[in-house]
């Protein structure tokens, strides 16, 4: 199987692979792939990225590693992990380690340890399972049936206090099941209820949360991953408010989303009060923040958009100053077809018109020099818009009457 990784990799990765399968023949360097990695390779899927565990000093095998291929290392001390960049693949390494939660909801206390003990603080047993580097055909280390797992489609977590320990897994159990198409196994989901129902997602703090929304927000299913976290109430509890699936909805069947539509999505049908008690809770960041409150400002003045008199104009009044990002993501969220076909015109056309004379021009007309610019080139800008004016001898008609109106 770890020819078959290998042939699937390339660049750094690669080298990264090649050096570490040496060491571990050669050397009898104790290292293993792990996680992810080995659940896709066995399922046949692209491996995405590689992980591995080392019975030892993870962070001084990164520095040798990247000594011997060119690279750069960042070191975790704290967990004793390190990530190591070679020509832009970026390699994580761990120090098997053993992790005990002090209380539920609360970061681990870890301690080095060895290979079972790392694989048993692993979220799932799809995910605790590990390849040893040396030699070609060693068996998969995998003391969780996460095999049997992957065969019937299942996830599941190693032991009934796991959501407790750590509730962000729940996210993960969706983002699992909804991305590879399993089931979560049913002792997994009352588990999973039960802490919901104990109240332990209050004590995981927003940051944590976020970050595995972030995961979620990455995934090309992600929409579906977020309704079904809202139908299980892991959303819910995170903040009562994340309850509405309508904006989820309407980007069920999207391709090409990026993280800002899902968190528009997700957003887009609070109240404005909700929005801001929401994002406080995941202590979002300035510029998601912003999509945030204007995705709802947006969704509440959508229908001063519709119908056949709103000039263009009117649409970059309401519009401008809005982040374009929100608008963007709001083309799919409005109900209405014309409402979001004048958002789609604004983003692509409208914002960008501007009059061919500059306020120059204007201060060299006789304009003023003072507020009276910028307005008349507002007036310029919006006649230009809705097609009253169209060259700049009419733009200059236009500031003569202006001008000589006094006003
Ligand atoms: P993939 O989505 O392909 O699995 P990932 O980015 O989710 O990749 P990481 O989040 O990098 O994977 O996690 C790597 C491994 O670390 C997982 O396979 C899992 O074994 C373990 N892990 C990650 N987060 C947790 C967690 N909260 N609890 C327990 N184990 C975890």
């Amino acid at each position: 199987m770890l020819e078959q990784v290998a042939a699937g990799v390339s660049g750094g990765y690669l080298a990264v692979l090649q050096s570490l399968r040496r060491r571990a023949t050669e050397g009898g360097l104790p290292i293993y792939l792990v996680g992810g990695p080995v659940r896709d390779a066995l399922l046949g899927v692209p491996v995405k990225d590689l992980d591995f565990v080392l019975i030892g000093d993870a962070p001084e095998l990164a520095e040798e590693l990247a000594s011997e291929l060119g690279g750069a290392v960042t070191v975790h001390p704290r967990f004793g992990t390190a990530t190591v960049e070679v020509q832009g693949d970026r390699v994580d390494m761990v120090t098997a380690r053993k992790e005990t939660y002090p209380h539920p909801g609360s970061l681990p206390v870890v301690s080095a340890s060895g290979l079972e003990d790392d694989l048993a603080r692993r979220d799932f047993s799809i995910n605790a399972m590990a390849l040893p580097l040396a030699g070609d055909s060693a068996p998969v280390v995998d003391p969780h049936g996460g095999l049997q797992d992957l065969g019937d489609g299942l996830v599941r977590i190693l032991h009934p206090q796991s959501f407790a320990d750590d509730p962000t897994r729940m996210l993960r159990a969706v983002r699992y099941q909804v991305r590879l198409g399993f089931e979560i196994a049913d002792s997994t989901q009352s588990d999973l209820n039960a802490t919901l129902a104990e109240g332990h997602v209050s004590a995981v703090t927003g940051d944590r949360w976020r970050q595995d929304l972030e995961k979620i927000f990455q995934e090309q299913r992600a929409a579906a991953m977020l309704s079904t976290a809202m139908a299980l109430g892991i959303l819910p509890a995170i903040h009562p408010a994340l309850c509405d699936g309508s904006g989820l909805n309407r980007m069920a069947d999207t391709e090409g989303l990026g993280p800002v539509d899902y968190l528009a999505a997700l957003f887009m049908p609070l109240r404005s009060a909700d929005g801001e008690a929401t994002a406080q809770r995941l202590n979002l960041p300035t510029a998601w923040l912003r999509v945030v409150r204007d995705t709802i400002a947006l969704k509440d003045l959508a229908p001063s958009l519709t119908g056949v008199n709103v000039a263009p104009s009117a649409v970059c009044r309401a519009l401008n100053g809005l982040d374009t990002d929100a608008v963007a993501a709001s083309v799919r969220l409005v109900s209405d077809p014309e409402v979001a076909g004048r958002l789609r015109r604004y983003l692509d056309e409208w914002r960008l018109v501007v009059p061919a004379l500059s306020g120059n021009d204007l201060l060299a007309m006789g304009v003023p020099a003072g507020p009276k610019v910028g307005e008349t080139l507002q007036e310029l800008t919006a006649m230009k818009l809705d097609g009253l004016v169209d060259t700049e001898g009419q733009e200059r008609a236009l500031v003569e009457r202006i001008i000589s109106r006094g006003s």
